[in-house]
């Protein structure tokens, strides 16, 4: 897969994207990322990449032409892409849209600064809009980078094992269950002892009944969305029993 990045910070790419798992899955040749300046691709003579806002206000707009310009020079290559401008007025980017984003074989990144983009670039040369929350940030380099990464190790090949992004947090409306590692004491808190039986079964069960119970507390809004089996029902009502239990300790 190919990542195109436009951005007036090309540098801040370099490290992130270098290491660990994104650095060897690049070293492979699974995915590749292609960092390309907006300035390069602005050809008026001070190669001006922002203006004032019409109708006047505070800071800086980004000027369209050179970013359609370097969309358009990018679009005549092939795989033909998808265009995505970050910015905090796009769709919430979501493990949803990064599985369906992990299936397109190209896209091109659009970072955006100062104040924003021209509006036009939005409605007239993009394919999509991605915010990937709610607040704002200084540009849409880490934004970039928070979707190279989420769709990255969707690509077959980029984990090691493939199957650790089939149970994680989203893959349904719900949240991963809690890990543990050695010790297993670790200052006078033991990790569950059903983790230690050896009773794959029983631990799947657990396992999932943790993520019921976790949904539900803590993204009530995510768990509205489940579709609950009735070995679900039962899982959730042990779990909050167990849960409740633990309260109760506590508080003794
Ligand atoms: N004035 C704009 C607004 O209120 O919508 C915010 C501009 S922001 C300071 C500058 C750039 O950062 C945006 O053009 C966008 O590329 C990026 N950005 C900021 N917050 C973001 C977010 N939550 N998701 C994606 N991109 C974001």
């Amino acid at each position: 897969m190919i990542f195109d990045i436009l951005s007036l910070f090309p540098q801040m790419f370099a490290s992130p994207l270098g290491e660990s798992i994104l650095g060897k899955a690049m070293e492979r040749g699974l995915i590749e990322t292609r960092l390309h300046n907006i300035r390069d691709f602005a050809f008026d003579k001070h190669q001006m990449t922002d203006d004032r806002p019409f109708g006047g206000g505070e800071g800086m707009v980004m000027k369209p032409e050179p970013i359609v310009e370097a969309v358009e020079f990018l679009r005549k290559t092939r795989p033909t892409p998808l265009v995505v401008l970050l910015t905090p007025q796009g769709r919430l980017f979501n493990q949803r849209i990064a599985r369906s984003l992990a299936r397109v074989p190209r896209l091109i990144l659009i970072c955006g600064r100062y104040e924003g983009v021209d509006e036009r670039v939005a409605e007239h040369f993009t394919d999509e809009q991605l915010s990937i929350g709610d607040y704002v940030l200084t540009g849409g380099e880490l934004a970039a980078m928070v979707v190279v990464d989420a769709v990255s190790r969707l690509i077959p090949g980029v984990l090691g094992n493939s199957a650790s992004t089939d149970e994680e947090s989203f893959t349904e409306p719900l949240l991963e269950y809690p890990q543990y590692t050695r010790p297993q004491e670790f200052r006078g808190y033991r990790v569950p002892e059903i983790l230690l039986s050896g009773h794959h079964e029983a631990i799947k069960r657990w396992r999932r009944g943790q993520a019921l119970i976790r949904t539900r507390t803590r993204r009530p809004d995510l768990f509205a969305r489940m579709t609950l089996t009735p070995e679900d029902e039962e899982l959730l009502r042990q779990a909050s029993d167990e849960w409740r239990g633990r309260l109760w300790k506590e508080s003794e």
